[in-house]
């Protein structure tokens, strides 16, 4: 966790730059469920929790076939923005400096109308694939039609190699070059929203002290408690879909 490129600092004339963290909370509505955070389905089902587990995925070709089995079937595919995400993309829209460093994989945000360049993928997209040996990435459209034309653990075109998606999977390091962004925009953010995250597993938390200790308001929105609710400067329990439109639209008056 040493990556800390030089953070981006300016200024924009256009008024405050804002960071939103996004974790599983902000999905919820759109019908995905928390697989990852602590309380997470995969992390309450071994059985489960092995199909996202990196060996187990690399040395065990019934792990992989399992895997795609449950990438087809994953409610990603019909899962639709919400209130949440749209209210996010439009104060991008509307011109103001807006970062989002999301904890979920599920493209929601860009699906939005978010930019892909606005967008800190912390653990990755299960929107694309990526190549085990040659790195290659490749859309996951693409490798579902294999897997529902009857390739049961479809292999890279280029090398051979073994597929997965391009998340990161239990027992994988996050991208330094990601993290370092995430870094950068924490730095650098005026307002630190951090929405429908627990803040117990790294590095949303730490993401939370670094944006607090340059300076940024702290505003946090989550159901449930959080270990930096003290050091907020606004909690906010209300649900999501209701609540977030409202705090970002009080943000572009400002
Ligand atoms: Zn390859």
């Amino acid at each position: 966790m040493a990556a800390d490129p030089q953070a981006t600092t300016t200024t924009s004339p256009r008024g405050p730059l804002v960071a939103i963290l996004s974790g599983a909370g902000i999905s919820t509505d759109s019908g995905i469920p928390d697989y990852r955070g602590p309380q997470g389905l995969w992390r309450n089902d071994p059985e489960a929790e092995k199909l996202v587990t990196y060996d187990f995925y690399m040395s065990d070709p019934d792990i992989r076939r399992r895997s795609w089995q449950m990438r087809r079937t994953s409610p990603t595919w019909d899962a639709r923005p919400n209130a949440a995400h749209e209210a996010v993309a439009q104060l991008e829209g509307s011109g103001k400096p807006v970062r989002v460093i999301t904890q979920n994989v599920d493209g929601l945000h860009q699906l939005a109308g978010l930019p892909d360049r606005k967008v800190i993928e912390l653990h990755g997209s299960s929107r694309t694939v990526v190549c085990t040996g040659c790195e290659v990435r490749t859309p996951m459209a693409a490798a579902l039609e294999r897997v529902a034309a009857g390739e049961a653990d479809p292999e890279c075109q280029e090398c051979g190699g073994i597929l997965k998606s391009a998340t990161v999977m239990f027992g994988q390091s996050l991208d330094p070059e990601v993290l370092g962004q995430a870094v950068g925009a924490a730095k650098a953010c005026d307002v630190f929203l951090a929405v429908g995250t627990s803040l117990q597993v790294q590095p949303a938390a730490s993401l939370v002290e670094i944006a607090v200790e340059h300076g940024a308001r702290l505003i946090i929105v989550n159901a449930e408690p959080t270990p930096y609710d003290d050091l907020a400067d606004e909690v906010v329990r209300e649900p999501i879909g209701e609540s977030l439109p409202a705090l970002l639209d009080e943000l572009h008056q400002h």
